[in-house]
């Protein structure tokens, strides 16, 4: 099987990139951050709060995630609900970095990150992919732009969807974001050693793909 893995900080337009990376070679495209967030608004939902590693850990058992394709779109299943269109808020993004750093809630997910990229050509994205999860990875790249670029484009997203916000205020929930997923003790953020650092920051959509699509082509010379 052939994997691409992509990892950088928080709006660095990863999943944009990625999920165009993957119709153009016909990959399958795989968004972790869906995954961990699922689990924390499964937190969320039955009031347990971020701190509280004892009751996380004993709900995990609890908890079921899994993926599904409709139309070519990822679709996280949290115990047989399609949670899709609730994993996308601010409460959800801080609970799921203030989560993720639980060892019980990576090991969770590892198994089956690592299934999918064994049994199809993934493009996966995230935080821990090329250091941890798919640490064979014929490509890794490292994607990531200055902390306003990425306000800039998150903030232009939520616009989109009808949802008021401040770019300040995303600036700095994305600077302890980040600050949090690059500092804990297991499968922190980093850049592989292996892996290509691309910064999209002058770069638009377009030659971003372009870049991966280049990269992969000449690792890969059989396709
Ligand atoms: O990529 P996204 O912003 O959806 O990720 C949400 C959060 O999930 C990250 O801030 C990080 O804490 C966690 N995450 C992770 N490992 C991954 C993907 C996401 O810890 N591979």
């Amino acid at each position: 099987m052939h994997n691409i893995a992509i990892d950088g900080p928080a709006g660095a337009g990863k999943s944009t990139i990625a999920k165009k990376v993957a119709k153009e070679l016909g990959f399958i495209y795989v968004d972790t951050g869906a995954m961990y967030r699922s689990m924390a608004l499964y937190f969320i939902r039955n009031g347990i709060k971020s701190d509280e590693e004892d009751r996380i850990t004993a709900v995990c058992d609890n908890i079921q995630v899994s993926i599904d394709y409709v139309n070519g779109e990822q679709q996280v299943m949290l115990n047989g609900e399609n949670v899709n269109a609730f994993i996308r808020t601010e409460e959800v993004s801080r609970m799921t970095s203030d989560t993720s750093k639980y060892p019980v809630v990576r090991e969770k997910l590892l198994s089956l990150q690592r299934e999918l990229a064994s049994k199809k050509n993934v493009i996966m994205d995230g935080r821990d992919i090329g250091t941890c999860v798919l640490p064979d990875a014929e490509v890794k790249i490292y994607l990531t732009a200055s902390s306003a670029e990425r306000a800039r484009r998150r903030y232009a997203e939520q616009v989109e969807r009808g949802i008021e916000c401040d770019i300040e205020q995303i600036e700095k929930d994305i600077i302890a974001r980040d600050e949090q997923d690059m500092n804990r003790e297991i499968a922190p953020l980093k850049q592989a050693e292996d892996a290509v650092y691309l910064d999209s920051s002058d770069m638009n959509i377009e030659q971003v793909v372009k870049a991966i699509i280049d990269i992969y082509k000449s690792k890969v010379k059989d396709i």
